[in-house]
C-alpha cells in the first residue's frame, strides 16, 4: 500500500496510520515458511483424518465461527447449527453493507447509489438472500437501505478512500486443504489490501504485503482478534506467503483494531486451530452433553429459555 493520501479526514487518517507500514519494515519470509507451517499442522492433524472423514467424506470444513463455537458455548453452538436460518433486516445488514463496499472499491458511488446497486446485485444473485430481498415488504427495504447507507457513509468517513494501487479486493474467499483435503479452512475476508511481493534471493524471500480487514457492523465480541488470526494462517497456507497484518474494523467506532502477523501469531493460530478441530470432533462423535458456558451471548441464545446455567446468569450477570 502507497504510504501517503492527500486530504483526509482525521479517523480515515488514524485508520490509515493503524494499518499502514513502510515498505522497508514489511517482514520476509523464506519461500519454504508456509510448507512448514502445513508439515506442522497436517503432523498435529493426522490421528484425526479416520474421524474427519466418517463425519464428512468430502472433507470435515472448519471456519471461524465453528472454533469460536466449540472454545465457547458448546449447547449454543450446537443450537444455533440445528436452528433453521432466516433473514431478516439485522441480518442482512452486513451481507449489503460488503456488497456496497466491494462496489465502491471499484468504482466511486455516493452512499445511497453504492447500497441501491448492492440490492440489486443480491436481488439478482437469486439464492436465498437475494428471495429475501425480492419479497422484502417496502417498510422493510427502507430500513435495510437506511441502515446500510448511515453505515456506509460512517465507513467512508473513517476509511481511507480506496486507490487503484492498494489493490482492494472485497469478499474474499479462501480455502487451505490439509492432510488431502481431509479437513478444509474456509474463510471469506471482508476486504484485502495490497499484496505480497518476491524479492528473490538464494531463499527466494516473499515479502509479505496484504492486510485483511473484517468489517465489523455489530459489537465488538471477545472472539474477534482470534477470528482475524484464523484468517492469516488460511491466507499463509493458501497462498504460501503472510498477510501482513489483519485488522476488525468497527463501522459505527470507526475505528480498526490491527495487529502485525509474526510467525508466533501464525503458530497460535495454528495450536488453536488444532486443538479447536479436536473438539469439533470430540463433540459430533463422543455422544456427550455439549458444555454449557454462560456468560453475555446467554442474552440472544436461542435456548436460553431452558437453560439452567443460562438463567442464573441471566438473572445477575454482574455475579
Ligand atoms: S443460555 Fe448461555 S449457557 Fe445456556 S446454552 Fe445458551 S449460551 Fe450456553
Amino acid at each position: 500500500m502507497a504510504n501517503t493520501v492527500r486530504g483526509l479526514l482525521p479517523a480515515q487518517q488514524a485508520t490509515l496510520d493503524a494499518i499502514r507500514t513502510p515498505a522497508e519494515h514489511r517482514p520476509a519470509y523464506p519461500a519454504g515458511f508456509a510448507n512448514e507451517l502445513r508439515n506442522d499442522a497436517e503432523s498435529a492433524l493426522n490421528r484425526l483424518v479416520d474421524a474427519a472423514r466418517n463425519i464428512d467424506s468430502r472433507g470435515l470444513w472448519v471456519a471461524k465461527r465453528d472454533l469460536a463455537g466449540v472454545f465457547g458455548c458448546e449447547a449454543r453452538y450446537v443450537a444455533d447449527a440445528d436452528m433453521p436460518f432466516e433473514w431478516s433486516v439485522p441480518t442482512a445488514r452486513g451481507t449489503v453493507l460488503h456488497k456496497a463496499v466491494e462496489l465502491s472499491t471499484h468504482r466511486r458511488f455516493e452512499p445511497e447509489d453504492a447500497v441501491d446497486a448492492a440490492l440489486e446485485r443480491l436481488v439478482a444473485d437469486d439464492d436465498n438472500l437475494g428471495g429475501f430481498l425480492a419479497e422484502a415488504s417496502d417498510g422493510e427495504r427502507a430500513d435495510l437501505t437506511a441502515n446500510c447507507v448511515a453505515l456506509l457513509a460512517r465507513f467512508g468517513e473513517t476509511f481511507p478512500p480506496m486507490q487503484r494501487a492498494w489493490r482492494p479486493a472485497a469478499e474474499v474467499r479462501a480455502r487451505a486443504r490439509l492432510c488431502g483435503g481431509a479437513f478444509v479452512l474456509n474463510g471469506k475476508y471482508d476486504l484485502t489490501l495490497g499484496s505480497p511481493s518476491p524479492l528473490g534471493g538464494p531463499d527466494r524471500l516473499q515479502r509479505a504485503g496484504k492486510v485483511i480487514i473484517d468489517l465489523k457492523t455489530g459489537s465488538r465480541t471477545p472472539t474477534d482478534p482470534e477470528d482475524l488470526r484464523f484468517y492469516a494462517l488460511v491466507e499463509t497456507l493458501s497462498v504460501g506467503v503472510p498477510p501482513l497484518g489483519v485488522g476488525s474494523f468497527y463501522v459505527a467506532e470507526g475505528r480498526i483494531e490491527h495487529e502485525t502477523v509474526t510467525a508466533e501469531v501464525l503458530n497460535s493460530a495454528l495450536r488453536r486451530t488444532i486443538d479447536g478441530i479436536g473438539r469439533l470432533i470430540s463433540l459430533r462423535t463422543d455422544r456427550r452433553e455439549p458444555r454449557r458456558v454462560p456468560g453475555p451471548p446467554c442474552r440472544w441464545c436461542p435456548i436460553s429459555v431452558d437453560c439452567g446455567p443460562g438463567q442464573e446468569w441471566l438473572s445477575d450477570p454482574d455475579d
